[in-house]
């Protein structure tokens, strides 16, 4: 194989542009002529990964097989790509900082002032070539986070401009942009991106291709213009007009020639065209629905777009799937009271109680629990939801009044959840949950071995509590069946109501496995169930 090419995905302008979507879709192009591709990212915030971060700052903490806590982008590669990401494929600061520390505290820089320049950037630059050595990827693509200009992004530009300067062609910069639409004017401004490429500049980093974000074509004249000023190719100006969902994205970008720009800029040949059958496929199923759903997402984040993004886009992929239309009413828990839940779950055919931490919102999740199941309306509980579902089933169906998860009582009569035993000795917060995938075996004939049909499946997990089994015999006697069960601890897994159509709680994350090529069957089955609840009360 040709020597690994590195393709750098820079934003400026402003934030939010979709560097995540941009990369993805460049990597599914070029995955779909064949090639191979790993994504990663570089965040340069200090935190040493995104798992202590709340949501509120950059959404949901994305959890992939191998246990890394990382960002939410990553969930657009492997949601793109098909191919499951690690702990290398996302990198903040904090890490960089950390190893170069450990490093010089072991002695191993031999008295040398240890700085910026070479050692952190070497860090870095040891960090994205992981990936490259390991010989098996065409292409790595970086994503890097953060806005060109921004203090914090320095080094990652300064490790760009290096290894560019090293290795020529094997590497190409794409600058993605902002071209705004001035609605007084009348016009598209490119002196933002004029700009924007001219910090970029100051680092020493000249982009082989500009990609503007915007709400209307690009015309010739606006592309040579940006051309012009920014020393690229015409046909290196590429547009990434507003699309309706973010599946087009590829397509709109092969139109563009993107992929096209960097086969030309890294000497790799251009044979065939892309093959994006099954992916033309999916998109026009999910934009021609024979019907339409309105699930509940009942969480605590509801004003947030990013904290369920797995999860929203879960139900995308499981739409297209049924050929239907999933509208996603979000919830928030803590609005949920005994005198309105009836009018707040009215017309929803489905309802998912999301995962979180911490007991704000809890009994409104608990309350649109017992809706659910006593309306028999379908129900899929993730994580803290299916824990609310153990709880809400101990409370009203096995009497016992003041069960809880020991998360939100410590002191409760009836710890239906309650922490592992491992978990009782840590101190930390960072990486100490139970992460990543653990194989989990279901009971035969039970509903979720229906839907997998297959015996033992890998899950990823995210969390420290888990279900009790001193009570185990009481909720099976009482018609909540375990079934899935880890075969090495003896965890509950999954849970599921004998005498409802479709009640299932999992402790597990299903929603981060969920791709355009591979929909996640627990998904897919509860839309299904959703439709045939929708069609019973029409
Ligand atoms: N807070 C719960 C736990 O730690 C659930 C976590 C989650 O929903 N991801 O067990």
């Amino acid at each position: 194989m040709a020597n690994t090419k590195y393709i750098f995905v820079v934003g400026g302008v402003a934030s939010s542009l979709g560097k995540g979507i941009i990369s993805a879709s460049l990597g599914k192009l070029l995955q779909a002529r064949g090639f191979s591709v790993a994504i990663q990212k570089l965040d340069p915030y200090i935190n040493v990964d995104p798992g202590t971060l709340n949501p509120y700052e950059h959404g949901e903490c994305y959890v992939t097989q191998d246990g890394a806590e990382t960002d939410l982008d990553l969930g657009h590669y492997e949601r793109f790509s098909n191919v499951p990401t690690s702990q290398a494929n996302n990198i903040t600061t904090g890490r960089i900082y950390q190893n170069v520390i450990e490093k010089e505290r072991r002695g191993d820089y031999l008295g040398q002032t240890v700085q910026v320049i070479p050692h952190i950037t070497d860090e870095i630059k040891y960090r994205i070539q992981l990936l490259g050595q390991t010989g098996k990827y065409d292409f790595v693509i970086t994503e890097i986070g953060g806005t060109v200009g921004d203090i914090e992004s320095l080094p990652y530009i300064e490790t760009v401009r290096q290894m560019r300067w090293e290795m020529g062609q094997d590497c190409a910069v794409i600058h993605l942009t902002l071209v705004p639409y001035l609605s007084a004017a009348g016009e598209l401004k490119t002196k933002p991106t004029q700009h924007s490429v001219k910090t970029l500049l100051e680092s020493g980093v000249q982009p082989d291709i500009i990609v503007c974000r915007t709400e209307k074509p690009l015309n010739d004249s606006l592309r040579n213009k940006i051309a012009l000023f920014c020393n690229v190719k015409p046909s290196s100006v590429i547009e990434s007009i507003d699309a309706r969902t973010i599946y087009e994205v590829p397509l709109l970008m092969k139109k563009e020639g993107l992929d096209v720009e960097i086969l030309r800029k890294t000497r790799m040949p251009i044979e065939n065209e892309p093959d994006l059958k099954k992916w033309e496929e999916f998109l026009y199923r999910l934009m021609h629905p024979v019907s339409d759903v309105t699930i509940g997402l009942i969480g605590k984040y509801v004003e947030l777009k990013d904290a369920y993004k797995s999860i929203t886009e879960s139900f995308v992929h499981a739409g297209a799937a049924n050929e239907c239309r999933v509208n996603l009413r979000l919830i928030h828990s803590g609005e949920i009271r005994e005198d309105n839940m009836e009018a707040r779950l009215e017309g929803l055919d489905g309802i998912l109680v999301a995962p979180g931490f911490g007991s704000r919102g809890i009994e409104g999740k608990i309350l649109a629990i017992r809706h659910a199941r006593e309306k028999k309306v379908p129900f899929f509980g993730i994580c803290l939801g299916m824990q609310c579902a153990v709880v809400e089933f101990a409370r009203n169906v096995l009497n016992m009044k003041s069960a809880h998860s020991t998360e939100m009582n410590p002191n409760t009569k009836f710890p239906v959840i309650d922490l592992m035993e491992e978990q009782k000795k840590i101190k930390g917060m960072g990486g100490t949950m139970r992460l990543g995938s653990y194989p989990c075996r279901l009971r035969k004939g039970s509903r979720v071995y229906q839907i997998y049909q297959t015996i033992t499946i890998h899950e990823r997990h995210r969390h420290r509590y888990e279900f009790n089994n001193d009570y185990l015999e009481e909720y099976q006697a009482a018609g909540m069946i375990p079934s899935g069960i880890n075969p090495k601890e003896n965890l509950v897994e999954i849970i599921e109501l004998a005498d409802h159509p479709w009640f299932i709680g999992v402790q597990f994350h299903p929603e981060y496995r969920s791709t355009v090529a591979a929909p996640h069957p627990l998904f897919v089955d509860f839309i299904k169930a959703a439709i045939l609840y929708r069609n019973g009360n029409k």
